[in-house]
């Protein structure tokens, strides 16, 4: 899902409060982050690094949101990776490229100046997926393992600490070897928004545009069971791109039930069109 959608996210600094509801995941990501920020304190206890973060859930819903949100909320250089990048033909290309992201967190912590650096795969599954142990997957499996032994030469002491955060659809295709203590120690769900959630996403979202104050966005939110954050966002471009076609300079609430079905029919022809 990143890929092409990669070019069109926006900003590269993001808050915790840029992110729509997905209260539980946040104050979870917080409190996990702690690791990263209080280093002396982990070490003088004596507690192992924390390595990593696995975010789960539905597409659209906020895990990369939440990625960059984590590096700006720890000071921490940020960079970012999809699983599908690094899925190769050729022996140990693959596996090179875990290398040098890795090296390159480190490396523009450097450049910046930073303690810390985070590096963020979504669609982990492409490389962490189950090993058949048949052999015929060899050069994922050398992905695979090269991921591993970057994950545990990971050290508390470092002048960079490093965290890798993930984010998957699909946990359960995830091999057991990634979800052993010291590798990805914390899952976070990150569910589709409730009510009140997806209501918290139309305003974050509304809040560049002009909307007509007598437009509810609270009936939107009503309206909208079963959306994704990145399914909102499309509710209110489309209801601006309404409200241009119809020479209105505020988007109405007409304009706003309108892109409420067309990005409805837009998920039913895509699931349509993948059958
Ligand atoms: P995927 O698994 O498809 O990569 P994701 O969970 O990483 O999805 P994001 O890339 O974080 O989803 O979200 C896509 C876009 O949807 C965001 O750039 C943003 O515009 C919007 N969005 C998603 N969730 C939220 C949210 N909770 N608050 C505000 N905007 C959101």
């Amino acid at each position: 899902a990143a890929g092409k959608k990669a070019a069109t996210r926006k900003p590269s600094f993001l808050n915790f409060e840029d992110i729509g509801g997905q209260e539980q995941p946040k104050r979870e990501l917080k409190e996990a982050l702690e690791f990263l920020v209080e280093r002396e304190r982990i070490a003088k206890l004596g507690i192992r690094p924390l390595k990593g973060i696995l975010l789960t859930g539905p597409p659209g819903t906020g895990k990369t949101l939440l990625a960059k949100a984590a590096a700006q909320h720890t000071q921490s250089a940020f960079v970012a990776a999809s699983g599908s990048e690094f899925v190769e033909m050729y022996v140990g290309v693959g596996a090179g490229r875990i290398r040098d992201l890795f090296k390159e967190a480190r490396q523009l912590a450097v450049k910046q100046k930073r303690e810390s650096a985070i590096i963020f795969i979504d669609e982990i599954d492409a490389i962490g997926g189950k090993r058949d142990g048949g052999g015929q997957h060899r050069e994922y499996d050398q992905t695979l393992n090269q991921l591993l032994t970057e994950m545990d030469g990971i050290q508390g002491d470092e002048s960079v600490r490093v965290l890798l955060i993930a984010a998957t659809n699909r946990k359960e295709l995830l091999d057991s070897a990634l979800l052993r203590p010291g590798r990805f120690d914390r899952h976070i769900q990150v569910d589709l928004p409730d009510k009140t959630g997806r209501e918290h996403i139309l305003n974050i979202h509304a809040r560049n545009k002009p909307v007509d104050p007598e437009a509810s966005l609270t009936k939107i939110a009503e309206e909208t069971f079963g959306f994704s954050g990145a399914q909102l966002e499309s509710v209110m471009n489309e209801g601006a791109i309404y409200a241009m076609r119809d020479q209105s300079e505020l988007i109405r609430m007409p304009h706003l039930s309108q892109a409420i079905d067309k990005v409805m029919m837009g998920e039913r022809m895509d699931r349509e069109t993948t059958r």
